[in-house]
């Protein structure tokens, strides 16, 4: 089978692997929708998490059942199926510990395009399908569908982990497709006023539709100073941090009053120079003792994750397909939507590649 791989860092190709084989409680899946993430330009052209060889990319797809282990119940070959980007392994001590995206250690519930052949295949592997698979449903477009495996369960994830009362103030950093979802789940989390910080026209668009009351660009000034200002020098209730280079958790702790969240969702794909480390404001963080609490987490995987987005999604709370304003037709299509990934353009939010079956 033919898949888009990483073939070092700052590089990737083409290249032909063997079908992989399915276990007992597995699913072989392939591609209906797939879509390229940031966190594949991080890996790839700033080799964050180290040099991977021949690894097919990719972890956001739709697909369609090919074959399923003798012990998979609710799935068979021809469903439509939601495949989330993290697929943990749910009887391990992390799972059972309520923390699944880090089961086998940090990060070990992201499989996909970390440690296993991700979705960009012809064919791709799913470990416990039971459990990491989600039925499509009826009348979901794949343009919306596919924003569900990471982009909405990520900054949904990034409003949660921001502990959001009824009439917070928010302050999102980053409006690309991870941030939108953001603001989105800010709104359905009761934030009252949402700033958005970002310049890209499309992305400004949509962050107003989801929910954003003010956008700021960091282009004008201290993105912290704006906030400030704007808010009487108090500052936010949550902070999301979705984009920006490391020091951007200055600008976060500075703007977050006493009692808040600093919630992140970036992907940090390098640190400041040679000693690799992210920067927090000694005095903004009240020298260690501000109470403001700095949240990470990874994407949530799993099928009830993704059965609830779907709920989300289905009853007209928000409508994720705004995102697509990149809509690519053909598997062949998927070198291209992720190098205009990595190039993002203005008018880009986030390339989607249907895939003819
Ligand atoms: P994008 O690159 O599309 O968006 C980044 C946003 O950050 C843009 O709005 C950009 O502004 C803004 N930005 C850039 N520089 C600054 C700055 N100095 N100050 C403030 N804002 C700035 O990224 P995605 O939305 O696709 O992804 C966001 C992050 O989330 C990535 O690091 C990604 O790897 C990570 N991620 C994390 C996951 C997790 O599980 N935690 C899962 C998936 C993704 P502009 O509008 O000007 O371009
Ligand atoms: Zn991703």
């Amino acid at each position: 089978m033919k898949g888009l791989a990483m073939l070092r860092i700052g590089e990737i190709g083409w290249i032909e692997k063997d079908r992989p084989a399915c276990g007992p409680r597995d699913a072989i899946v392939k591609p209906l929708a797939l879509a390229p993430c940031t966190s594949d330009i991080h890996t790839v052209w700033e080799g964050a998490i180290g040099d991977r060889h021949n690894l097919i990319l990719g972890h956001e797809a739709l697909g369609i059942v090919d074959e399923v282990g003798n012990e998979v119940r609710d799935f068979k070959p021809g469903d439509r199926v939601i495949v989330p980007a993290i697929t943990p392994d749910w009887d391990s001590e992390a799972a059972q510990r309520g923390f699944p995206s880090q089961t086998g250690g940090p990060l070990g519930g992201w499989k996909f395009s970390n440690f296993k052949d991700g979705v960009f295949a012809e064919f791709f592997h799913v470990n416990l399908a039971d459990n990491n698979l989600a039925h499509l449903p009826k009348g979901m477009s794949p343009e919306a569908g596919v924003m569900l495996p990471d982009m909405l369960s990520t900054g949904f994830m990034g409003a949660e982990n921001a502990r959001i009362e009824i009439g917070a103030t928010v302050a999102v950093i980053g409006i690309g497709p991870v941030g939108l979802s953001a603001i989105a789940g800010a709104k359905l989390r009761g934030a009252g006023r949402i700033f958005a910080v970002g310049t890209r026209p499309a992305a400004v668009t949509v962050a107003k539709e989801y929910g954003a009351t003010d956008i700021i660009s960091y282009k004008d000034g201290d993105t912290a100073d704006q906030i400030l200002d704007r808010t009487g020098g108090a500052g936010v209730d949550a902070v999301i941090v979705a984009g920006g280079s490391p020091d951007i958790l200055m600008d976060a702790v500075k703007m977050a009053k006493a009692g808040s969240v600093i919630s992140n969702i970036n992907y940090f794909g390098k640190g400041v120079g040679e000693q690799d480390i992210l920067p927090i404001p000694r005095a903004g963080w009240g020298f260690g003792m501000a109470s403001k609490d700095i949240a990470t987490g990874l994407c949530p995987g799993g099928r009830v994750r993704m059965e609830r987005l779907a709920e989300v999604v289905m009853h007209g709370r928000m409508d994720p397909a705004l995102m697509a304003t990149h809509v690519f037709k053909g598997f062949d299509k998927l070198e291209e939507a992720l190098l205009l990934m990595k190039e993002k353009p203005r008018d880009l939010i986030k390339p989607v590649v249907l895939v003819e079956q």
